[in-house]
């Protein structure tokens, strides 16, 4: 029982380390949240130590009567929680929830459509080097010139390669997706619909976003973005894939669940299902808008800045750096310099290799968990805007970096 302190001094100081950069710096990246307290302790639980193949009720391991209860309480919630009539709460990540239902849905060879990753699209929906690009036959659409998926092109493209699958989803995209075109084109060439709502999960959940488990066949999830629980994935999906999609998961790609990230995620969604999540999402998606306002402002036109769609629907919005004298990389720097974390991100078209790219992806659920308010955003869309100017004031900005996090104390109690 010796703590990790003791045993491993060299990991605790990373460790430390870690939540001290947490606690001190604005985190941004639209893929990131903190989880609760709570859901960091069923994570970090001794069902860790628990193999239990199968699903509840029928595994293949002995003493798998407790696990059974924690799986069940989360199978029932996320069906609670999106209106679902399936849920398999196994995929150890958004990636591996993917592959087990692309491959519930078709076979390797088959054709899918999905949004090139360029153009905000996801690896798992048909990147060449990915299993789904590897596997598969990808015909991928994209964004029009106002940065809006060209609809047109879909329905196009499916009428042309009458592909198995349609993907809708995205990483970065600032807009919400018109689910029932996309049922409307599937059903027209005869493909299943399979939506990836990873980014925007907590949206849905707080109903602030159309819920694609009305239009989908499928439903794909990460835990830990938008929805703010442990890092991991789910699946939805109407009664009559239950079957398929479960042994995709486990036998098919999977062996024994990590029961201690499905305990995690069973009290995130009771979370998620609160007032207070509700009101945490609302002030999200109106963080965002505020960043979107003030980095159309004139004067951050002037230095070049842009906001790629012209603002947000969603947790996120997307920079566009063409016309600024900062590359993404450079512009990540000097966020990074600043105390804000965030990540560069290719535009339509990038005229930048993939490692420097002109853009900026920012979001607001890691802050927005912290207890910012409108006024917080605000402040922060200055810095922001200040910080991507020709001259700048590190250390001022600093100080209103630090400011901000000090108003908002993160983790509390838990530093050694
Ligand atoms: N799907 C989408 C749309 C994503 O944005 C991501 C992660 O960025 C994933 C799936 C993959 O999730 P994970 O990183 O947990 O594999």
């Amino acid at each position: 029982n010796t703590p990790l302190h003791e045993l491993d001094p060299a990991v605790a100081a990373a460790l430390d380390a870690e939540l001290e950069r947490q606690q001190s710096t604005l985190e941004m990246i639209a893929s990131e949240n903190f989880a609760p307290v709570a859901v960091m302790e069923a994570q970090g639980s001794v069902a860790t130590n628990k193999y239990a193949e199968g699903y509840p009720g029928r595994r293949y391991y002995g003493g798998c009567e407790h696990v059974d209860v924690a799986e069940q309480i989360a199978i029932d919630r996320a069906k609670e929680l999106f209106g679902a009539e399936y849920a398999n709460v196994q995929p150890h990540s958004g990636a591996s929830a993917n592959q087990a239902a692309l491959f519930a849905l078709a076979q390797p060879g088959d054709t899918i459509l999905g949004l090139d990753l360029a153009h905000g699209g996801h690896l798992t929906h048909g990147m060449r080097l990915n299993f789904s690009g590897k596997q598969f036959k990808v015909v991928p659409y994209h964004v029009d010139d106002s940065g809006l998926v060209d609809m047109a092109e879909v329905e196009r493209l499916a009428k042309e390669h009458r592909p198995k699958v349609i993907i809708a989803g995205w990483s970065a995209y600032p807009r919400q997706l018109d689910f029932a075109a996309f049922r409307r084109i599937a059903d027209e060439v005869g493909a299943y619909l399979w939506v990836d709502m990873a980014h925007f999960a907590g949206l849905v959940a707080a109903g602030l976003h159309p819920n694609p488990v009305e239009y989908a066949d499928v439903v794909t999830s990460t835990t830990h973005k938008t929805l703010g629980g442990p890092r991991g994935g789910i699946i939805l999906a109407r009664k009559d894939f239950a079957k398929k999609l479960n042994s995709s998961v486990f036998p098919g790609f999977q062996g024994g669940p990590l029961e201690h990230v499905i305990a995690a995620k069973a009290v995130s969604f009771k979370v998620a299902a609160s007032q207070e999540f509700k009101e945490r999402q609302r002030r999200t998606v109106e963080g965002a808008r505020i960043l979107a306002e003030r980095l159309t402002a004139a004067d951050a036109r002037a230095a070049g800045v842009n906001v790629l769609s012209g603002g947000t629907d969603v947790h996120l919005i997307l920079v566009d750096l063409r016309a600024s004298e900062l590359d993404g990389q450079q512009a990540e720097d000097r966020l990074h310099e600043v105390g804000i974390t965030v990540n560069r991100n290719a535009v339509p078209n990038d005229p930048r290799p993939p490692m420097v790219t002109s853009g900026l992806r920012i979001g607001t659920p890691a802050l927005a968990t912290r207890g910012f308010t409108a006024e917080d955003f605000a402040e922060v869309a200055d810095v922001i805007a200040e910080t991507l100017k020709p001259s700048y004031d590190a250390d001022a900005l600093r100080a209103r970096v630090k400011a901000l996090a000090d108003k908002h104390p993160l983790y509390p109690g838990l530093n050694k």
